[in-house]
């Protein structure tokens, strides 16, 4: 990556006199993207092309020490710009000169820069840094979750700021280089593509690779003791899947899920098309948390996941999200819709190919189990509040939507934008707005009305909403055979 030549002083004179009087000057960018739900999340004026993380950790005092590379590009003239971030900063370079830093905002790093910054300028900042994630509390929690042997990132929509300064937001996609340095006998474990693995002096050190756009969210780092096996997909896409060696009673259970990744991948390229990276897997730290995370490639399960045995329904929910929310991201953090809705109907299509109950059954026995008076109704999954982000509601409701969508439009229709939606976000963000377009566009048919009804209209929708069977000629509530199942995944699924 080169920096625009810096123009010399007689030739930016010249410069200075010819532009207008009314051009911009340079100002601050601001401290957040503008999401509503988040307003202080993500940065404005500049977009990071890439993240180069050099890390060295310590699992028995959970010290991480880095040097965090960004590569950017400005998108107004600056004076100083913020990062989202934590930990202990030491020092910031921007285009190779020393920086002022300010940390004194909440997860914010404020920098200036020796000099300003042109618009459109490429710009390469190193930030160095160190911290100990599991005591550093933001807002009353933190997004590092220590082991015994380790830690571990995994949050969401927040866990960036524990472990690389960045500019957190989802619209702000990025790929990355993480090199993670552990004492010997120690595993770390990150997204994408393994691409070495050395050892000196007792650390061993390990780099990994994610070619393909990326959110900040959906970087994961876990260290620890972890068992590694490798596989590949039908399509010979490399799996890489870690169990931590201190799973106790659930090691069976969760091995005999994750262990299906390769199979549930291939199933899932044939509903929603081609796989969109290269790579996947999955790994269960020795996290004793009950929630599932799609981190791009390489899904977190935590091992209370596993707890009443064998659970392929979250395996299938985390990795429809590499779809659905990771290779699409949401562009809003209301939008989560067009994350959780598909990766929790997926696992009704998995539950129908299984033969343990059809997508219908599950909506019906879903829209049957929650009486009129229920809270359930009340949460709006096309703009649940950020409160609400992770209610059930965000996934049976939002499930029930698509049901009532393939049955309105017919499954041709509705199995073409399953796939087509992927295939025209690819590596970019969508709003629930766009993807009602695209439906519409599909279909040929009005469907505003549809999503009002399921995503925005707080109350019970009446049962002729959903279409498919009725209510006269259904036999009364029988459960089919995956609802347990299910039931435990999505609680798994939750995020933060
Ligand atoms: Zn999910």
């Amino acid at each position: 990556m080169r920096h625009r030549l810096i123009v010399p002083a007689a030739a930016a004179a010249a410069l200075t006199l010819a532009i207008p009087a009314s051009a911009a000057e340079p100002a601050p960018g601001a401290p957040g993207v503008g999401d509503p739900y988040y307003p202080s999340y993500g940065n404005g004026g500049y977009d990071v092309s890439h993240y180069d993380l050099r890390l060295k950790y310590q699992p028995k005092t959970d010290r991480l020490d880095g040097t965090a590379t960004l590569l950017a590009t400005t998108t107004q003239e600056l004076s100083r710009f913020n990062l989202d971030f934590a930990l202990d900063v030491s020092e910031v370079r921007v285009n190779g000169k020393k920086a002022h830093f300010d940390t004194s905002g909440e997860h914010e790093l404020e920098i200036t820069p020796a000099q300003s910054l042109g618009k459109g300028e490429r710009i390469t900042v190193v930030v160095r840094y160190s911290g100990t994630p599991s005591e550093v509390e933001v807002g009353g929690f933190t997004g590092w979750h220590r082991t015994k042997d380790g830690g571990v990132a995994a949050n969401e929509p927040e866990s960036a700021w524990w472990w690389f300064p960045s500019n957190d937001h989802p619209t702000d996609k990025a790929t990355y280089d993480v090199s993670v340095a552990v004492p010997d006998g120690t595993q770390a474990i990150s997204n994408g593509t393994l691409q070495s693995e050395s050892s000196s002096n007792g650390w061993t050190r390990t780099s990994w690779r994610s070619d393909k756009p990326q959110a900040t969210y959906l970087a994961t780092l876990a260290v620890g003791r972890f068992d590694v096996t490798e596989d590949t997909t039908g399509n010979g896409i490399p799996v890489i899947t870690a169990y931590s060696k201190d799973l106790g009673a659930v090691d069976g259970a969760a091995r005999a899920s994750l262990d299906r990744t390769a199979e549930v991948t291939d199933w899932l390229e044939g509903v929603f098309g081609p796989y969109p990276f290269n790579s996947v897997g999955g790994y269960v730290p020795n996290v004793d948390a009950g929630f599932a995370l799609e981190t791009q490639t390489r899904p977190f399960y935590g091992k209370r996941a596993f707890d009443k045995g064998s659970n392929v329904s979250v395996v299938v929910h985390e990795l429809a999200h590499q779809w659905y929310g990771d290779s699409v991201s949401l562009s809003r953090w209301k939008d989560i819709w067009v994350n959780e809705g598909f990766a929790a109907y997926s696992q009704w299509l998995w539950s129908e190919h299984e033969g343990e109950g059809t997508a219908q059954e599950l909506a019906d026995h879903t829209y049957d189990s929650r009486p009129a008076d229920d809270p359930f109704w009340k949460v709006k999954p096309g703009d649940p509040g950020p409160e609400n982000q992770f209610h059930d509601a965000v996934y049976d409701r939002g499930a029930l939507a698509l049901q009532a969508l393939r049955n309105e439009i017919g499954d041709k229709d509705f199995f073409a934008i399953l796939k087509g939606w992927p295939a025209e976000h690819e590596g970019g963000d969508a709003t629930v707005a766009d993807f009602v377009r695209y439906a519409e566009g599909v279909s040929g048919k009005p469907l505003a009305e549809l999503f009002d009804t399921w995503l925005y209209t707080a109350g019970k929708p009446d049962r002729a909403a959903l279409g498919g069977s009725t209510a006269t000629t259904r036999a009364a509530t029988t459960e089919p055979a995956s609802w347990d199942s299910i039931q435990a995944a999505k609680h798994a699924a939750h995020g933060h």
